[in-house]
């Protein structure tokens, strides 16, 4: 089930260069997790434990080094992300942050500390469950070759209508599928033209949540998108926090104004954690990143939009 579940994206139809890279980032990933799966598989467990309610997560002490040459990408990193609302984690470029997401999807195990998932350690669930419970939305998701509703239902268990018209209402993708010549049915693929920027990023969130996720691991595409896009990025985003944990790697002001917590990194080590309003007047950091890095619908509206 896992092994389709990876080896689906490289055998459907991807264009460009941009998705060629991340089909070959899949394959050095499924080595690496094929090695993994020899010890950790557990035979006759659920595949998803917990059924669909919220989790929470917790890193505790975390250390993690690609190679022994150099210094580690995750020096220590504890916090907490509390079950059904929203953490957003920043920071500056080789901080660690998408290196906390494959340990999470145990595309790596960490030297030392603990990761727990509703208080069971990561390496005590088996891969498909742990990957059942968590819906990873990539930077730049490519858009497939195929239809929308192949591009949605992907990777879904067997879901109804209903659900894909609620995931879809939930998404704002509404307009969308009115707006194409044969709705769901219309192949959007070809070199992504069909959609614009906005458009992808809430078509990977809404492929996620069909997949019902404990946890909705998003790190969130840096393209500008123009006022209404991002701000229906920022209400779907809300809305799944609402009933769903979300870990989100932010790049984007109205995310990180939006979440619970937010926890910065630096150099592998947390930082400071807390609300947008806290860590303006705490961290002079976080004040750099906030004028500096994070996108802001206004630039987009000078052109770019997405
Ligand atoms: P961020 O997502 O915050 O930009 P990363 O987690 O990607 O940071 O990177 C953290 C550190 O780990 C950086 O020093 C980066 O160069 C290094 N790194 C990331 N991925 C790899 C990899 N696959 N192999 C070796 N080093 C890596
Ligand atoms: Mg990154």
């Amino acid at each position: 089930l896992y092994l389709f579940y990876l080896t689906g994206p490289i055998s459907m139809l991807v264009e460009g260069a941009t998705q060629l890279q991340t089909g070959l980032a899949a394959v050095t990933r499924l080595r690496q997790v094929e090695e993994l799966e020899v010890e950790s598989l557990t035979p006759g467990e659920p595949a998803a434990p917990g059924g669909t309610a919220p989790a929470a997560l917790t890193f505790t002490d975390v250390r993690f080094h690609y190679t022994k040459d150099r210094s580690p990408a995750l020096d220590g990193v504890s916090f907490e992300v509390p079950a059904g609302s929203m953490t957003a984690l920043v920071g500056p470029s080789g901080a660690g942050k998408s290196t906390m997401f494959a340990l999470l999807e145990r595309f790596y195990e960490p030297d030392a500390g603990s990761i727990t998932l509703d208080g069971r350690e990561l390496r005590d669930i088996p891969l498909p469950g742990l990957r059942a419970a968590l819906g990873y939305v990539e930077q730049d998701t490519p858009v497939l070759a195929g239809s929308l509703r192949e591009n949605l239902l992907f990777g879904a268990p067997e879901v109804t209508e209903d659900e894909v018209a609620a995931v879809i209402a939930r998404t704002q993708l509404t307009d969308l599928v009115n707006r194409l010549p044969e709705g769901l049915e219309t192949q959007v693929g070809h070199r992504g033209q069909m959609l614009s920027g906005g458009e992808r990023q809430r078509v990977a969130i809404a492929r996620a949540l069909l997949r019902r996720p404990r946890v909705l691991l998003l790190d969130e595409a840096t393209s500008q998108l123009d006022a209404v896009n991002e701000l229906r990025l920022r209400e779907v985003i809300e809305e799944v926090a609402a009933t769903t944990t979300v870990l989100v790697i932010a790049h984007r002001l109205s995310t990180v104004t939006s979440a619970r917590q937010i926890v910065v990194l630096e150099a592998g080590r947390v930082r400071a954690v807390g609300s947008h309003a806290e860590l303006v007047a705490a961290d002079d950091l976080y004040r750099e990143l906030a004028t500096t890095q994070f996108v802001a619908s206004g630039e987009a509206m000078a052109g770019n939009a997405g």
